[in-house]
C-alpha cells in the first residue's frame, strides 16, 4: 500500500505539473470509487474547477480548488496515479480519468477497485481525524509519546493506526521497530521514554530516506510516469522473511499482528528488554 513517502512522490510531482490548471472534464469508467458526493454531481462540480494547491496529509492527497472545495484521493492498496501531457491510451486498471485543459490528464490506476475519492467543502470532513504527521518539525519524541501511552494494543498496530501518526504503514512500521529494535508486538504504552526516542528517530529516517528513493514498489506502487521507487531494495525486514537480518545474520521472521504481515529480526527486536533500553 502506499504510504507516505509514496504519497508525498506523487504530491510533488504533480504540483509543478497541475497547480494552476483546471479540470476540464472528468470520465468515470468506475464511479464506485467516487464517495462524495453522488458521481453526477462530482463530475458536474469538478469541472472547470482549477488547482490553487496539493496537500498531502497521511496518505490522502488533497487538491485545492478556486471554488474552496477540496478533491481528495486516497490510494489505499493497489492505486496509482498516471500524468501524461497529452492524450494516450488508458493504462491497465485505469479506473478513473481527470483531463486538464492543457491537454494532460491523470488517470487513476486501480487494479483492486479498493482507491477512493471525494469532492468536499471542507476537507477536515475526511481527513480531520488523522493523527500527526511524522515529518512535520513539531513530531518530536515527546509528541510520539502522547500518542503512545496508556495503549496496550502492540506497537506495530499502533503506529499503523491513522489516528494515533498518520502516513506510516506496514512497510515503514516494520522498517522503523527494527532501526529502534523494538518487537512489533511490544504494547505500545510500555515502551520505554528512551525507546520511544529511538522509534521516533527511526521512524523519520526510514520515511526520509524512502522518500529520496521516490517510495517503495512492492506491490503495484509507481510514480506518475509509470516508474517504480527503489525503496524497497534498502529494506532491511519489510518483505524480507526467508533472508538474514543486515545486522545480526538470523533470518527474518513473517508473523501477523492484528492481520497485518509484520517482518521483524527476532535477534535484534527482543520482546523482553533489560531496565535500561
Ligand atoms: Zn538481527
Amino acid at each position: 500500500m502506499p504510504e507516505l513517502p509514496e504519497v508525498e512522490t506523487i504530491r510533488r510531482d504533480l504540483e509543478t505539473r497541475v497547480v494552476g490548471h483546471s479540470f476540464s472534464s472528468v470520465q468515470l469508467l468506475w464511479s464506485r470509487a467516487v464517495r462524495q458526493p453522488n458521481p453526477e454531481e462530482f463530475t458536474h462540480r469538478l469541472t472547470g474547477q482549477k488547482i490553487e494547491s496539493l496537500e498531502r496529509r497521511g496518505k490522502y492527497l488533497i487538491f485545492h480548488l478556486s471554488s474552496g472545495a477540496a478533491l481528495i484521493l486516497h490510494l489505499r492498496m493497489s492505486g496509482w496515479l498516471h500524468y501524461t501531457s497529452s492524450s494516450s491510451p488508458l493504462e491497465i486498471y485505469c479506473r478513473n480519468v481527470f483531463f486538464m485543459d492543457d491537454g494532460s490528464q491523470i488517470q487513476f490506476c486501480d487494479r483492486r477497485k479498493l482507491g477512493a475519492i471525494w469532492l468536499v467543502a471542507n476537507p477536515e470532513e475526511v481527513v480531520g481525524k488523522l493523527g500527526p504527521d511524522p515529518l512535520a518539525p513539531n513530531f518530536t519524541p515527546k509528541l510520539l509519546k502522547q500518542r503512545l501511552q496508556k495503549r496496550s494494543a502492540p506497537i506495530k498496530a499502533v503506529l499503523c493506526n491513522q489516528e494515533v501518526l498518520s502516513g506510516v504503514g506496514n512497510m515503514y512500521a516494520d522498517e522503523a521497530l527494527f532501526r529502534a529494535k523494538i518487537h512489533p508486538l511490544k504494547k505500545a504504552g510500555d515502551l520505554s521514554f528512551k525507546e520511544i526516542t529511538r522509534l521516533h528517530q527511526s521512524i523519520r529516517q526510514v520515511l526520509q530516506t524512502a522518500l529520496s528513493q521516490r517510495g517503495a514498489s512492492i506491490a503495484d506502487y509507481k510514480d506518475t510516469e509509470g516508474q517504480p521507487g527503489t525503496a524497497q531494495l534498502a529494506f532491511a525486514v519489510a518483505h524480507q522473511r526467508g533472508k538474514n537480518c543486515p545486522v545480526c545474520g538470523t533470518p527474518i521472521q513473517r508473523i501477523a499482528v492484528r492481520n497485518r504481515g509484520t517482518y521483524f529480526c527476532p535477534s535484534c527486536q527482543k520482546l523482553i528488554h533489560s531496565k535500561n533500553s
